[in-house]
């Protein structure tokens, strides 16, 4: 059996009844499969809509998780965050969901395989946020994606994975199609750095986005009016480049394809990445450097303060799809 079965079991069951807590205002789906391990098989990829339909057709927000096998700290807050706002009817966030004003979408584990066998890559060894296809300006050797062999980690593979390709299906689905003026999205990884990193895109060049000024003016306001000051927000590239990031790629698609759809033609898609940084506490517990998951995983000591943290945060970026730009001051 794979080293890592009954830790995906445990996410999976508490997927059930999260659903489950939530009543008729939640459905889980299965959405796709991963791609194949070396035995031929393959892990179903779920989704959870939270929210009444016609919401989530207008005023969508989303949230990713599990997309790196070993940074298992974001599945836990994204589960905790779903947890919390289920068990807790009395917060605005709940609030607004009961009374159809928006809708919560969610692929808590896009790499199951990777989280069963206890590695970064998928089931190919194929390192997910290399393998969008796009080419970066510039990227370090070997970290930024390379396509010499699986047996190395950051394998950019040869096409598509599965896992990316299940990422498409649901930005087709529930994103590309959304008419709130701001789409927002929180990916959740771990490991970098000491500090929690709110990126946007774009990872492949340091040239701005489209919507640098709205993402500025969102941090500005995440800062200064939410009280939000311990995360550093910026371009994903102020930190470092990589080729093939899956949310390049979908942004560049949203911003082709929007356009043609006079629904959404002032829709604005906006993909974050939550970088948890899980180094700071080394000190705490230096021999976290010597586990596997150690530096990707905040220490034992601190796991449940840290999962808790990001409650409020989520919250108020999942409350963007209700909101107008000229809300933001
Ligand atoms: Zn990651």
């Amino acid at each position: 059996m794979l080293r890592g079965m009954k830790r995906l079991n445990r996410y999976e069951n508490r997927i059930l009844r999260i659903a489950k807590l939530g009543g008729k205002l939640v459905r889980l789906k299965q959405f796709g499969f991963s791609s194949k391990t070396e035995e031929g098989f393959r892990f179903p990829i779920y989704v959870l809509e939270i929210g009444k339909p016609k919401a989530i057709k207008k005023n969508v927000a989303a949230l990713i998780a599990g997309v790196h096998g070993l940074e298992t700290i974001g599945i836990r807050v994204l589960l905790d965050f779903l947890d919390d706002l289920l068990s807790h009817k009395t917060s605005v966030l709940y609030k607004e969901i009961k009374n159809g004003e928006l809708g919560v979408v969610c692929i808590p584990i896009l790499n199951p395989g990777g989280v069963a066998m206890k590695r970064r890559s998928n089931p190919r060894g194929v390192d997910l946020m290399r393998n969008s296809g796009v080419e970066a300006v510039k990227a370090p050797f070997f970290f930024g994606g390379h396509k010499y062999s699986n047996f190395f980690p950051y394998f950019r593979g040869n096409v598509l994975q599965s896992e990316s390709r299940v990422l498409d299906r649901f930005f087709y689905e529930y994103l590309l199609n959304a008419e709130n003026e701001m789409i927002p999205v929180v990916d959740i990884h771990s490991g970098f750095g000491t500090i929690d990193h709110v990126w946007w895109p774009y990872a492949s060049t340091h040239d701005p986005c489209a919507d640098e000024p709205l993402f500025q003016k969102m941090a500005n306001h995440f800062t200064n009016t939410l009280n939000h000051y311990l995360y550093r927000f910026g371009p994903q590239s102020e930190t470092y480049t990589t080729h093939g990031d899956l949310w390049d790629r979908l942004y560049d698609l949203f911003l082709a394809k929007r356009k043609f759809n006079p629904n959404t033609r002032n829709s604005r898609f906006l993909p974050l990445t939550l970088e948890m940084g899980t180094w700071s506490d080394i000190k705490i517990d230096p021999w976290k450097i010597f586990r596997k998951r150690g530096i990707f995983n905040p220490a034992r000591e601190s796991k449940q303060k840290s999962i808790i943290s990001h409650r409020k945060f989520l919250s108020d970026v999942m409350r963007l799809a209700k909101q107008k730009a000229d809300d933001l001051v």
